[in-house]
């Protein structure tokens, strides 16, 4: 884990590495009055390093200070967030696929300083899903699509350390016997899943929920929709009524580390599943520049 504490000017990457603090795994490295601990008052990235790249860094970095302005977090210092993310990159093993967390929260409490941390980790997983696919079930979000608009202090469309009620979705799937979730809205639309941004195909057209119905803008759909557009198809961001998940000829769900995921289930009723295809973008994604 990299303590990135200072938020002020942007250091060189050697100056800011002799300053990086560097805690071994399981060492003690918060205090137990961050407000990030206590209240989830904070603000996360997550992406993949493949081959000792870390993947869509600006994506992410743009992202970061848009949730932390929707927060009414201070500005974060992007440059030296780069200069950070570069050094966590090479603590990683070439060899394997990685991932690297930024973390920023509102600090200790009362200091009104904020934390800022890096956490470096080796994939466990063998991402078999990117092959055999994934089982879903839809569940009821219980907001309605114009979340965002009418009620901005539920946050949404911030990636926030306040993940409790997604993992609390993603234990209601097991309980039915799925691996993962499609949240829907309460007027009937696809929003999206616990952790991951939904793609859905029809014909020779992909779509994905348009952010502004109060879902996380996704950078890997980003890169996706970029290849997809490159490839000849129609790639495009909108409104997908719960009806159009049953008539898709495809459904991914797609997220920096799993990458894209087909689903081959939802709620019990198989989808069509187009292997060659969901290797194509898999190729596509796992090949991202920074
Ligand atoms: N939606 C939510 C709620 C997420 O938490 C995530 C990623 O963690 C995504 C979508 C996918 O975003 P990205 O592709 O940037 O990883």
């Amino acid at each position: 884990m990299l303590d990135v504490l200072a938020e002020g000017e942007a250091p060189a990457r050697g100056d800011l590495a002799a300053t990086v603090h560097r805690v071994a795994d399981g060492a003690p490295a918060l205090l137990a009055t961050d407000l990030g601990a206590a209240r989830g008052d904070g603000v996360f990235e997550t992406f993949g390093v493949v081959d000792g790249h870390p993947q869509a860094v600006d994506a992410h970095l743009t992202r970061l200070a848009s949730s932390a302005a929707l927060l009414d977090l201070p500005e974060p210092n992007l440059e030296q967030w780069r200069a950070a993310v570069a050094i966590a990159a090479d603590a990683l093993p070439r060899t394997r696929q990685g991932g690297i967390k930024l973390v920023l929260t509102r600090g200790v409490e009362g200091t009104g300083i904020p934390t800022a941390w890096i956490v470096v980790t080796v994939a466990e997983r063998d991402f078999a899903e990117r092959q055999h696919g994934i089982r879903v079930v839809t569940l009821d979000r219980g907001y309605a699509s114009d979340v965002a608009q009418r009620a901005p202090w539920l946050l949404a469309g911030a990636k926030t350390l306040s993940y409790a009620v997604n993992m609390a979705a993603l234990r209601e799937a097991a309980r039915r016997g799925a691996d993962d979730v499609i949240f829907t809205s309460t007027d009937g639309y696809v929003m999206e899943a616990p952790t991951s941004t939904v793609v859905i195909r029809r014909g020779d057209a992909f779509s994905t929920p348009r952010a502004d119905i109060g879902i996380l803008p996704g950078t890997s759909q980003l890169s996706l929709f970029e290849f997809l557009r490159s490839a000849g198809f129609r790639a495009e961001a909108g409104l997908i009524p719960v009806s159009g998940l049953r008539d898709a000829d495809g459904v991914w769900l797609v997220s920096s580390l799993r990458l894209a995921a087909p689903v081959t289930h939802i709620d019990g009723m198989p989808v069509r599943h187009d292997p060659e295809m969901t290797g194509r973008m898999n190729a596509a994604l796992l090949a991202r520049d920074a």
